[in-house]
């Protein structure tokens, strides 16, 4: 099953006079969703009780939670204090994801700044390799999900996260359509361009790993020079990718996992959007081979 939410809370839900995440799972159900990515990308902001509580009432209501980590990680800096704090970043996000019941944890591995991309590459490779083995000696369980990246200064091509992900099955690429999109000056037009994403994770993972992906999704501006610019709604139609050719994707390769909307201001009203369209082309499919 594909389990579509938004990323953090839409803007929305505070005008209808709610205030707290907690009350995100029930108001999430309502709309008929049942995954929610809680932001920690300023930093881990709740304690313990709190992160128990809305792993709790998430449950209760059906909806998955998955969280993304700081952003202010880089796996491939060369300055070692910078390492030290990125792993610590990693290690409290994943302590906060257990405390939350959540099973995926986003990271942004970094940029190579001036370095040289192959050198920061291996660094990053290296240190994300050492985390995961430390996180195997504590027996953590959490799925850690490197992200596709939109701007061209940062790690993150979908050759370098299916690399990534070859470290160990514990890990979960986290495919970003809109940085794709963005990065490669615009590249996602076609139900051929996003076949040839899903070859290329399939033949790399396998065909069971390779399904249970984690995604995120918005309408993205870019420049030529360096890559994303800004997310939009999915309104925003003058941007890219849409959304239909990915959805005919996802059901031809039967992608499992979740779905999230990363628009701005709107993730969740979007997420019902997509998961719509979704919904509509499965139920086409299905429609269509009964009637051959
Ligand atoms: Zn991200």
């Amino acid at each position: 099953m594909l389990l579509f939410g938004p990323s953090g809370n839409s803007e929305i839900f505070y005008q209808q006079g709610y205030k707290s995440s907690l009350q995100m799972p029930a108001w999430l159900k309502a709309m008929g969703l049942n995954a929610y990515e809680y932001s920690c990308t300023r930093g881990i902001r709740f304690g313990p009780e709190t992160a128990q509580k809305l792993g709790d009432i998430a449950k209760e209501h059906n909806i998955r939670l998955s969280v993304h980590a700081p952003y202010f990680i880089n796996l491939a800096s060369m300055d070692p204090e910078a390492i030290r704090k990125s792993e610590k970043y990693i290690l409290d996000t994943v302590e906060a994801a257990e405390h939350l019941q959540a099973d995926r944890v986003v990271v942004h591995i970094g940029s190579p700044s001036k370095a040289d991309r192959k050198e920061a590459f291996e660094r990053a490779y290296n240190n994300l390799f050492n985390i995961i083995e430390k996180l195997k000696i504590m027996g953590s369980k959490v799925h850690i999900c490197p992200e596709t990246m939109g701007k061209k200064n940062q790690i993150g091509s979908l050759h370098e996260i299916l690399e990534i992900c070859s470290i160990d099955d514990i890990l979960i690429p986290t495919i970003d359509f809109g940085h794709l999109h963005a990065v490669n000056n615009g590249a996602l037009n076609s139900k051929e361009d996003f076949r040839r994403i899903f070859e290329q994770i399939l033949d790399r993972l396998g065909d069971k790993r390779g399904r249970l992906l984690h995604m995120h999704y918005s309408r993205i501006e870019f420049t030529e020079k360096g890559g994303e610019k800004k997310h939009w709604t999915y309104d925003d139609r003058q941007f890219g990718p849409d959304f239909e050719y990915l959805a005919e994707c996802l059901i031809e390769y039967k992608i499992e996992g979740t779905l999230i909307a990363e628009t701005a201001g709107t993730m969740a009203e979007d997420a019902v959007k997509l998961m719509g369209i979704y919904n509509k082309i499965k139920e086409d499919c299905l429609f269509t081979l009964e009637n051959i």
